[in-house]
């Protein structure tokens, strides 16, 4: 029963939890291959070791010395290993790092530099072998990862060894540049190792009790979910739910690999388990999985009379976003309207030439601009086939006194989205949840 373990920021953020975490990899022998995050905060207004190698990088960049930073995360390390009363030579390590880092390297490779660390540390506590993934996670010049060439080389490469500690977080391209993926990226390092190994389980602890039903920062005390579907999954956590970054699901799905995220500081908690569809057990009773939110969103709605008969309406639109380079997330449309729905981040700087562009292209009656949107996803497969589900949402919103700008059902009734100014998004997750729990 071989189990890939990744650990999180807050499960690496002091001897503390790195003790109670050596404990929970030495109960078990199964747990082989151990994947783990920098440092993350020990309190809440404590710095991710992650956010101050970024802080290095552009300190670095602009004075080429990013010393007066890098001494926190010095003095982090350095107080971790005497803590751990381990003899490893840190101070080496650490003097590579920021070398690096000063001799202006990318901000990829000082972004991974915590991971690096963090398990070259956590081999030396476990006595495991120091697996570096710079050279076994593999991306094409575009960025994109390679995921059947990196399966291979991490296979051939673990096949070997019994027991190991690798860095989440980062590999390099074919070149040999570090690239990292986007933040909390090691949760995609843990599932891509746990297809390589063929794991029977990927072990993605935490410090939380499993997935909840809504982010416990917004919900008080919200709902455990025992189970759910890599579907449901993929949803909640590309709509916010950022327990687990939302491309870990593609390795494990590929290998039916099921994934157990579990609390670091309560071992003994179950947690939640993500599995197949087919393989979940049927709760009738239960309508919605999750809600999970996110902010920063502006909706274009574009107006023309006579638009439903005009060919190529859309794709004249779409082609618009395609040469800015743009995604879009939604595309509610009426009879004479059609509206776009875009993360701010995506239209940074470039909001002033699409609308230019979209009146060249389709002479629309207007373009009108929403900023300061949200979006709030309520998901579950029992949703499908049963009747009210919407109205419950819409009901509980209208009697919070919530406007709803923008409501969208995929074909598959695994969601349905709505859009609402963000100075209601508190307000408005606070009541689907008590709608549906
Ligand atoms: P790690 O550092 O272990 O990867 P993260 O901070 O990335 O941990 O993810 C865990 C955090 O995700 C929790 O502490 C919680 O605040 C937040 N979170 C947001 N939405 C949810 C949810 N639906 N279920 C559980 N946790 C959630
Ligand atoms: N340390 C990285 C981050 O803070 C990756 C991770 O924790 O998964 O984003
Ligand atoms: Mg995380």
């Amino acid at each position: 029963m071989l189990k890939v373990c990744k650990f999180g920021g807050t499960s690496m953020a002091d001897a503390q939890a790195i003790t109670a975490v050596s404990k929970i990899v030495l109960s078990d022998n199964d747990r082989r291959y151990i994947v783990v995050s920098a440092p993350g905060k020990r309190f809440k207004q404590d710095e991710k070791v992650t956010d101050l190698l970024y802080a290095c990088y552009r300190e670095a960049a602009s004075t080429g010395d990013c010393s007066k930073i890098f001494i926190k995360i010095r003095e982090r390390f350095k107080e971790i290993v005497s803590d751990l009363g381990l003899t490893l030579d840190i101070e080496s390590y650490l003097n590579q790092v920021e070398d690096g880092i000063n001799r202006s390297a990318s901000s990829d490779y000082a972004a991974s530099r915590g991971e690096y660390l963090s398990a070259v540390v956590f081999a030396a506590k476990l006595g495991y072998t120091f697996v570096d993934t710079e050279q076994l996670v593999k991306f094409g010049e575009d960025g994109i990862f390679l995921a059947d060439y990196t399966n291979d080389l991490i296979s051939a490469k673990l096949k070997k060894i019994k027991n190991a500690v690798l860095p989440g977080f980062y590999g390099s391209y074919s070149d040999g540049r570090i690239k990292t993926f986007s933040r909390g990226g090691s949760d995609v390092s843990g599932a891509i190792i746990s297809r390589a190994v063929g794991a029977a389980v990927y072990e993605n602890w935490t410090d939380v009790n499993g997935f909840l039903t809504a982010d416990p920062r917004i919900v008080e005390n919200p709902k455990m979910i025992d189970c759910l579907s890599y579907k449901e999954l993929r949803e909640l956590s590309y709509m916010g739910a950022n327990v687990l970054h939302p491309e870990s699901i593609f390795p494990v799905r590929l290998a039916g690999i099921p994934i157990n995220i579990k609390n670091t500081f309560e071992p003994s908690n179950k947690g939640t388990f993500i599995v197949a569809e087919s393989k979940r057990p049927l709760n009738k009773d239960r309508v919605v999985t999750g809600i999970a939110g996110k902010k920063g969103f502006t909706v274009l709605a574009i107006e023309k009379s006579m638009m439903n008969g005009e060919k190529g309406f859309c794709r004249k639109i779409l082609s618009v976003l395609e040469h800015k380079g743009v995604s879009f997330e939604h595309m509610p449309s009426g009879i004479d309207t059609l509206s776009l729905v875009i993360s701010d981040e995506e239209l940074s700087g470039k909001l002033e030439g699409i609308i230019h562009d979209i009146r060249n292209v389709v002479s629309p009656d207007s373009v009108e601009v929403h900023s300061g949107m949200s979006l709030i996803a309520t998901v579950g497969h029992n949703m499908a086939n049963r009747a009210g589900t919407a109205a419950t949402l819409t009901a509980a919103l209208s009697s919070s006194g919530i406007n709803i700008r923008m409501i969208d059902q995929g074909s598959s009734e695994l969601n349905i989205i709505v859009g609402v100014d963000s100075s209601d998004y508190e307000k408005a997750i606070n009541a689907v949840y008590h709608a549906f729990y």
